[in-house]
Parts: structure tokens; sequence; C-alpha cells
């Protein structure tokens, strides 16, 4: 299971930070997740559950979730569009030369100790 992976990983960065500053209880972490990233939220927070009983640090922590929305932009007329909606091809030219600009990410927003 993907998300498990994922949740492994977000401990191994929390206990980090925990450890490089003197925590050791951990009430809050603020993750921000892009909208086309591969990881599901919903089964991410299951995951999470299941380990945090596992984990001391993490045992009181809740897990908030932040989306950040995915856009694109476009290379042939310069203009961002929303990604779920238009996918690759830019909905004001039609042009295909489109990257995403944001809304793949992954990462620890913030952890609040106790
Ligand atoms: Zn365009």
């Amino acid at each position: 299971m993907h998300e498990l992976g994922v949740v492994f990983h977000i401990i191994d960065q929390v206990e980090e930070v925990a450890k490089d500053n003197d925590v050791s209880s951990v009430s809050k972490i603020i993750l921000q997740l892009g909208e086309v990233s591969t990881v599901i939220p919903e089964y991410l927070t299951d995951c999470f559950v299941w380990a945090r009983a596992k984990h001391e640090l993490i045992r009181e922590a809740e897990l908030e979730i932040e989306t950040i929305p995915a856009i694109t932009r476009c290379g042939g007329c310069g203009r961002t569009y929303g990604t779920v909606k238009y996918g690759k091809i830019c909905p004001y030219c039609g042009s295909d030369r489109t990257w995403l600009e944001q809304g793949s990410e992954f990462m620890i927003k913030e952890i609040e100790a106790v």
C-alpha cells in the first residue's frame, strides 16, 4: 500500500524534527497535499491512525491535510488553468505544451508539539 509508505516517511521526518527540537510528544501534523499527487487523503489518514498507535512520539497527534490545487501553465499562451478540469490541453489556445506548475507536492507544513 502506497499510503503506508508515505506515512512511514512522514513519521521519519517528524521524528527527526522532534529530536532536533527536543520534543517528546507531537500534538498535530499539518501536511500539504497536491490535488493531483498520487496520495489519497482518506487512505493516508487511515494509515496514519494505524501507525500512530505504534509510535510514542505521535500517539496523541492529529493529522491535518491541506489540499494544494493543481495548476497547469501553458507554454503556448503563457496562461494558467485548473489541471483537474482541463488536463494537458490548454483551454485557451489548444496547445499541449503545458506543464504542471503546482499540485503534485507532498510536504509537511507544520508540526505542533505539546
Ligand atoms: Zn495556451
